[in-house]
């Protein structure tokens, strides 16, 4: 693996812990049952399957840092299987001052710019 890719994959695991963190801190500190629950339950999973369960919740303070997660968790499997850095449109090579501005970015530069297009059309 090159330094590059080390560094960019540190990065994302540095992220992967904060966001973790972030969203056991956020059901900590809530009183309702379910969350505490929800928090049970999140301790007894390895953190990649954390975003398949809080996907059905969709309050914003978790709907956030977990689809965050799953984005970091997604360009870590890349980097796993060799496809890191590939443009999920395209599959043109996603620009480095890209990765380097967000490692979990899936787009290219001109994938991002239509599907930013398209969104605001629609
Ligand atoms: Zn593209």
């Amino acid at each position: 693996m090159s330094i590059r890719l080390n560094q960019l994959r540190t990065r994302l695991l540095a992220e992967q812990l904060q966001l973790q963190q972030q969203i056991s801190d956020f059901l900590v500190a809530q009183a309702n049952p379910d969350y505490q629950q929800l928090l049970l339950k999140l301790q007894q999973l390895p953190l990649p399957r954390w975003p398949e369960v809080l996907v059905h919740w969709h309050t914003p303070e978790l709907r956030a840092p977990s689809q965050r997660l799953e984005a970091v968790q997604a360009a870590l499997i890349q980097m796993e299987i060799g496809l890191y850095g590939i443009c999920c449109d395209c599959e043109a090579r996603i620009e480095n001052e890209r990765l380097d501005k967000d490692p979990a970015e899936q787009r290219c530069k001109s994938c991002e710019r239509l599907s930013t297009n398209k969104a605001a059309h629609s």
